[in-house]
């Protein structure tokens, strides 16, 4: 059942997306080759608790860690570790919860570990741009299937899969609520968009095919073909006039001073 948010929870998930926002750009100021995943988990444990917040993600499901970190063929869920170090040339998707004042914040944001490939810089901006389309179907009287349909186009259309198994969903009080928001769909279908309606995005593009493995460890998804994969997301509201990104990836484009995709 979806549930719609009143005027006043969505100002405290508002609090909530903009620190998970300001976790983000800490994290990928310390995003170098050299790093473990581990250690950039312990500057977001820190940064979240530091502003009287919990992870969203950890104990969930009994995941281990307050981040997810992916690290190139891998496309989600992966395990921080003292054992995985970055390195020149890697990709690394980073996905933080915060819980403030009983309300989640999601969004995740894949930083370039010092100089990738042009290849790899096309994948990162055409996924982020695919997360911007998305958003702008994101509207009231539209349905899911509307964001869905223009995250696959854009992906489908540059010549890179889209990953079927893991999909967006609604956030609230609860990391995961309904509904849904599957990157791959047809225009006009699925549950329409209500004012009210608390969603994350996050669009996960394989350079390669959309097939994935879940690994060993029960969480990490990587794809088949090793080809790598990126992943943006933002929370976002619907509302009567206008839609809202609740997160934002200003805060990481002024720390590392990048010119914004949006
Ligand atoms: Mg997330
Ligand atoms: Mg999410």
């Amino acid at each position: 059942m979806i549930y719609y948010k009143t005027d006043e929870e969505v100002s405290l998930i508002r609090e909530s997306c903009i620190l998970v926002s300001k976790t983000l750009a800490e994290v990928g100021s310390y995003v170098q080759p050299g790093i473990s995943t581990q250690r950039l988990d312990e500057i977001a444990e820190t940064f979240i608790r530091d502003h009287g917040a919990t992870p969203a993600f950890k104990g969930y499901r009994n995941f281990p860690a307050s981040l997810c970190i992916s690290v190139n063929e891998e496309v989600v869920h992966g395990i921080p570790s003292n054992n995985k170090i970055l390195k020149d040339g890697d990709v690394v998707s980073v996905d933080c919860g915060t819980v403030l004042n009983g309300f989640v914040g999601d969004s995740a944001y894949t930083f370039a570990v010092g100089e990738i490939s042009d290849e790899v810089k096309n994948l990162l901006r055409i996924t982020q741009e695919c997360l911007v389309l998305g958003v702008e179907k994101a509207k009231y009287g539209n349905r899911i299937g509307d964001i869905s349909f223009a995250v696959q186009d854009h992906a489908e259309k540059n010549g890179y899969g889209v990953v079927r198994e893991l999909v967006g969903h609604g956030v609230g009080k609860k990391l995961h609520e309904d509904p849904e928001v599957p990157n791959f769909g047809r225009r006009g279908t699925g549950p329409k968009l209500l004012p009210g309606l608390v969603i994350a995005i996050e669009p996960m593009i394989n350079m390669g095919k959309k097939n994935v493995s879940e690994a060993s460890d029960g969480w990490t998804i990587y794809t088949q073909d090793f080809k790598p994969s990126a992943h943006f997301e933002h929370t976002v509201v619907v509302l009567k006039d206008r839609t809202e990104i609740l997160t934002t990836f200003k805060f990481i484009e002024e720390k590392l001073k990048m010119v914004s995709v949006i």
